[in-house]
């Protein structure tokens, strides 16, 4: 589902990201670990056709993203892709109803107030749609952002640092919850996270367990130069 070649990118100004080659399977789990600045949110982005590579191969869906231009990067990511930000994005000013509401309108789609009722029921926040973000606290404003990743049935489910500032038990929750998520909606789940608890949440990942995969990204050479320093 996921298979990259020699994946690089470059920022303007001269850091290059180098990403070692990985295969994740339709359905499965890929834990993306490693120390906070190795290139996790970068990787998302590349998966995610936010970002082209400036090296490389990239394969997300059957569809090669390393030649893939503006426009038709949009329309793909739209039907292929749910992304959980770690700034959760959802608009104060709109109730959760509209805020899916307008992220059915952003992909294109009819308006589906049935389909919004059930997403948000599935991820345990069905009775708070009348509710605006502020009103909701930090795991159940995850969840309606949850619901609005998984709303057009994305094939390929990204969540970046999902338990950040989570205390065990909200953490253990939210990652049961992206599980029992991306296996109801069939997507195949990546987990980009520095926070060491996640794999012990994960059944299997370490394990060699089929269906769980672990990469770690290592160390960036400038950070271990500032490391020496
Ligand atoms: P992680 O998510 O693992 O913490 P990132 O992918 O956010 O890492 O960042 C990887 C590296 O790229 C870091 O060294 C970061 O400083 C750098 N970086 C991220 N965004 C930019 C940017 N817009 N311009 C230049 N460098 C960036
Ligand atoms: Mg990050």
């Amino acid at each position: 589902m996921i298979q990259t070649r020699n994946l690089r990118f470059s920022y303007p100004g001269g850091l290059v990201l180098d990403f070692p080659d990985i295969d994740v399977m339709q359905g499965s789990v890929l834990l993306l670990s490693g120390p906070s600045g190795c290139g996790k949110s970068t990787w998302l982005a590349l998966v995610a056709a936010l970002m082209a590579p400036t090296g490389g191969e990239l394969t997300v869906a059957d569809q090669p993203l390393h030649a893939l231009g503006h426009k038709a990067a949009d329309a793909w990511r739209a039907r292929t892709i749910g992304f959980l930000p770690q700034k959760l994005h959802l608009s104060d000013a709109l109730t959760v109803q509209h805020n899916l509401l307008m992220a059915q309108w952003a992909a294109g789609q009819p308006d589906d107030g049935l389909r919004i009722a059930a997403v948000l029921q599935d991820v345990g926040v069905g009775a708070l749609a009348a509710r605006k973000p502020g009103q909701l606290s930090g795991g159940q404003a995850q969840r309606v952002a949850l619901a609005r990743a998984v709303l057009m049935q994305p094939r390929v489910l990204l969540a970046d640092e999902p338990t950040a500032s989570l205390d065990d038990q909200s953490a253990a929750t939210a990652v049961n919850l992206l599980l029992q998520t991306a296996t109801s909606h069939r997507a195949t789940l990546v987990i980009a996270t520095h926070d060491a608890r996640v794999a012990r949440f994960i059944p299997g990942v370490g394990d060699g367990q089929a269906g769980y995969q672990g990469l770690r990204l290592p160390l960036r050479a400038q950070q271990e130069f500032a490391a020496v320093m």
